[in-house]
């Protein structure tokens, strides 16, 4: 090789080699065009190199084939090279010249075999980078996960891009009840078709990134916030695409608009903001979609502040019973009560919503429960010693024991040692969403009955596997949520009135007692008649009374009801 052309062999194999040993990324062009230059430099008019991902794919040929240079000439092979990889790839390079063209010469020949091993081994590491990348940054079902949104954010945090971004953490709802009323692999084909929903909408603007079971995360402009937040709050998505076959997929889901200017502090700060406010769209009212704000973080040192004081709150009896009546609309009397907690604190009653949600993230709901059956039975005790009119009391029992595998000896237990007959308790459980919750609770509610204790279904109406839970568990009473009572200016025809009349209508056919909750008004009461329920709980009669007036009214025992 003369001086010119060495040179020129250098000039390419040394920009060769710095784009390949560039770790930050490189063009694939940029490497081609040295290829071609050195291909040109030796007479090459074609070369080409092969991967395949293993020796299967080889027999096969699913693989990626890629061509360096052609000049389009007629030509034969001349040098071909293949490696297997320890990791059982396959890499292969092989070069062509055009007929006639003068062959290599043997030094010719070495420089470009040693190009040909230097091409294969960086394919063969690149191609193992990306299998690496794939393992590192996607779940085993192929979506993106964790490692994907930190890095993504983390890339826009050092552009200083995050502002105008919105990033999401989404729960699906009532998912594990979906798994169980279409089964698991349908299931599946419900999550994939709602990822992809959201990437279509998504683009290249954002990622979304599934981070373990129904739980994912979404970055993306803040252009796209109406389109997300339609999906996320529900939509149809297809599991069966043979016979159109569709379900309600909607999401609790934390959003937080990255103000402009927003500079990461520590890498979690933004996963931190959005996991708290999805934990609030889960654990809160009836909104699906909580935007972040700084009063959240407030809101943290409550429940801290609310954990660290429960147990001398416990111990020193400032949980109070309050009793709120349940009335036969058609009689008049009390038939029953329901116990509901009260916090005297300072001077001042707190009411449950403040802080049961906070004990229920951890097992202090449950002492309370039992602190509650406990003075509940302490109470029946006494009327009966006492030779009063008594009547059944419900206890709330959140979804939190249904991990206690002796819970139904539990709550025996606390009955028995009070010496109070079964008759006079019930116990009141709400719906639960994991398969085994609801199996739990089967066996808890059996178990209750078989002790001739009441179990009722506590805020009927107010989810998706309401259905499912009637046929399945045998309660014995179900409480209407006040959702579902229309409101006095509805008519008659609106979809609240008939949505009660066939939930009466079809407790009555399965043989359970309904009560409706939250009666505020004659025009309600009127209602109920109308529906042939009977029984109600709710403002127009009381508010939840505390010990010493409720004994007030359960010795009068009747009230008059069209007195307003
Ligand atoms: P819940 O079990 O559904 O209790 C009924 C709630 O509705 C009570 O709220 C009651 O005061 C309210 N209510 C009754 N009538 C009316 C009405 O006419 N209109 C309106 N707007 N509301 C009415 P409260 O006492 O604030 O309790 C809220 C929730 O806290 C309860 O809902 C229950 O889920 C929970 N809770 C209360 N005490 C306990 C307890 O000891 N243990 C557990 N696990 N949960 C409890
Ligand atoms: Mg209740
Ligand atoms: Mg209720």
């Amino acid at each position: 090789m003369d001086k010119e052309k060495l040179f020129t062999y250098y000039q390419h194999t040394e920009r060769l080699l710095t784009i390949m040993t560039d770790m930050d990324g490189f063009k694939v062009e940029d490497i081609n065009t040295e290829l071609s230059g050195l291909c040109r430099l030796f007479r090459i008019s074609k070369g080409i190199t092969e991967f395949y991902s293993s020796l299967e794919h080889e027999r096969s040929h699913k693989g990626e084939v890629l061509i360096c240079y052609d000049d389009g000439r007629k030509c034969h092979e001349v040098l071909s090279k293949r490696i297997v990889t320890k990791a059982m790839t396959v890499v292969k390079a092989t070069v062509y010249m055009a007929d006639g063209e003068e062959p290599l010469s043997d030094e010719e020949r070495k420089k470009v075999q040693l190009l040909m091993k230097t091409v294969l081994s960086f394919v063969a590491r690149n191609r193992l980078q990306n299998i690496v990348e794939r393992l590192t940054f996607y779940d085993d079902n192929g979506y993106r996960n964790m490692r994907s949104f930190m890095r993504y954010i983390q890339q826009l945090n050092d552009k200083d891009k995050l502002g105008g971004n919105t990033a999401v953490h989404f729960n699906l709802r009532h998912f594990t009840l979906i798994n169980q009323e279409i089964g698991r692999n349908a299931g599946d084909v419900v999550i994939h078709n709602y990822f992809t929903m959201l990437e279509d909408i998504i683009g290249n603007q954002g990622i979304v990134c599934r981070i373990g079971g129904d739980n994912f995360v979404a970055i993306f402009d803040d252009s796209l916030l109406t389109d997300v937040l339609m999906v996320l709050q529900g939509v149809p998505v297809v599991y069966d695409a043979n016979n159109s076959k569709r379900i309600m997929v909607s999401a609790s889901t934390g959003v937080f608009l990255i103000p402009e200017g927003f500079k990461l502090e520590c890498p979690g700060d933004i996963m931190d903001k959005i996991i708290t406010s999805s934990q609030e769209a889960r654990t809160g009212g009836s909104d699906n979609i909580i935007f972040f704000d700084d009063d959240m973080v407030i809101g943290k040192e409550k429940v801290s502040r609310i954990q660290q004081v429960f147990p001398e709150a416990l111990e020193n009896g400032e949980f109070k019973v309050f009793y709120q009546p349940k009335i036969d609309i058609e009689t008049g009397n009390i038939i029953g009560a329901e116990a509901l907690c009260r916090w005297e604190r300072d001077g001042q009653l707190v009411p449950p919503m403040e802080f049961i949600p906070v004990l229920e993230q951890s097992t202090d709901i449950c002492k309370l429960d039992f602190y509650m059956l406990d003075h509940v039975c302490k109470d029946i005790r006494r009327w009966l010693s006492e030779k009063r009119p008594v009547v059944r009391v419900s206890v709330n029992l959140s979804r939190k024991h249904m991990m206690d595998v002796d819970l139904l000896e539990h709550i025996l237990r606390v009955i028995d040692s009070n010496n109070v007959p079964h008759q006079y308790i019930e116990i009141e459980l709400t719906e639960t969403t994991t398969d085994v919750e609801f199996r739990d609770l089967k066996r808890v509610v059996s178990g209750l009955q078989q002790a001739g204790i009441c179990t009722s279904v506590d805020d009927f109406g107010m989810g998706y596997s309401s259905l499912n839970l009637i046929r399945e568990i045998p309660w014995n009473v179900l409480k209407v949520d006040r959702s579902f009572l229309p409101a006095d200016d509805s008519n008659s025809h609106s979809s609240k009135n008939i949505m009660f009349k066939y939930v009466i209508a079809m407790a009555k056919e399965l043989g359970v007692e309904c009560i409706a909750e939250g009666v505020e008004t004659r025009n309600q009461v009127d209602v109920l008649r109308g529906n042939q329920c009977m029984l109600a709980q709710g403002f127009y009669f009381d508010k939840p009374l505390p010990l010493a007036d409720f004994e007030k009214r359960l010795d009068s025992k009747h009230y008059d009801i069209d007195e307003e």
